[in-house]
């Protein structure tokens, strides 16, 4: 029934309140997890909280490749990452998230490591993919910085993997992202090194001076914030093609959840 008095906008404020708080509440079905190979592990240190998830993206295009890859590097114990998501979103636990590993340099102790296969260099684009001008990309062999865009699947998995984490009582991590924040033109996000890396809650590795994991935190951010899956990916299209050389801050919608 429709009440005539003019409270139906009051109820429709109310609905309108509820669907975006539900969409923001993190997801209380766990993702599907299974083991991988495994990799460096170590005991974090007595007394370091668990209160960061560094997000990667490999430059890779498989696990098995990046396995490899991260056993060649820093030898003889190699680099390790909690966790892998593949293009299609199938999620592989490689180091329990009880133990360290070693991925970023200052962030090991205290962080879980994401990493997201995704080969982003434009020069390394196949046919089908949406590759994109990117100012805070890596420049590819062809002397260009091209982004190609991860496919919505891993993003919505990774988005899956980062509130299950966050829902953890065992750890203090926080669902919110230390690269957004509030400057004079509003809530922004940061493309390229931010200030606030030593923050605890969700990061890319390119907060810290690097250039990988920015687009795919974007993402979970805009989807922390309430936006459907749909039109979190397309406004982290826009805003990565967005940044500038001069200006590496983009919009965020204006909601005043996740932002400090
Ligand atoms: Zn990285």
């Amino acid at each position: 029934m429709i009440p005539e008095d003019g409270s139906l906008r009051s109820w429709e404020k109310a609905w309108g309140a509820f669907v975006k708080a539900w969409r923001a509440a993190a997801v209380t079905r766990p993702p599907k997890v299974t083991e991988g190979t495994p990799l460096r592990a170590y005991r974090r240190p007595r007394g370091v909280k668990t209160d960061q998830i560094l997000v990667h993206e490999s430059t890779t295009s498989s696990r098995e490749s990046t396995v490899r890859v991260l056993r060649r590097r820093n030898k003889p114990k190699g680099l390790g990452v909690h966790f892998m998501i593949d293009d299609e979103g199938g999620i592989t636990r490689h180091v329990p998230i009880s133990k360290a590993t070693v991925h970023a340099i200052g962030h090991n102790s205290r962080s879980i490591a994401i990493e997201v296969i995704h080969n982003y260099y434009g020069s390394r684009a196949k046919p089908g993919d949406r590759v994109i001008d990117a100012v805070w990309a890596d420049r590819g062999k062809d002397g260009k910085k091209h982004y190609i865009v991860p496919p919505l699947p891993q993003m919505e998995s990774l988005w899956r993997l980062v509130c299950w984490l966050c829902q953890d009582p065992r750890d203090d991590l926080p669902l919110t992202f230390p690269q957004a924040q509030t400057i004079k033109s509003g809530p922004c996000f940061k493309w390229g090194r931010s200030k606030n890396h030593k923050l605890p809650g969700v990061l890319s590795h390119s907060a810290s001076g690097h250039s990988d994991g920015a687009f795919p935190v974007h993402f979970c951010l805009l989807r922390r914030l309430g936006l459907s899956s749909q039109d979190a990916y397309d406004g982290t299209i826009k805003a990565a093609k967005a940044a500038t050389r001069k200006n590496r801050w983009t919009q965020l919608p204006d909601h005043d959840s996740g932002v400090s």
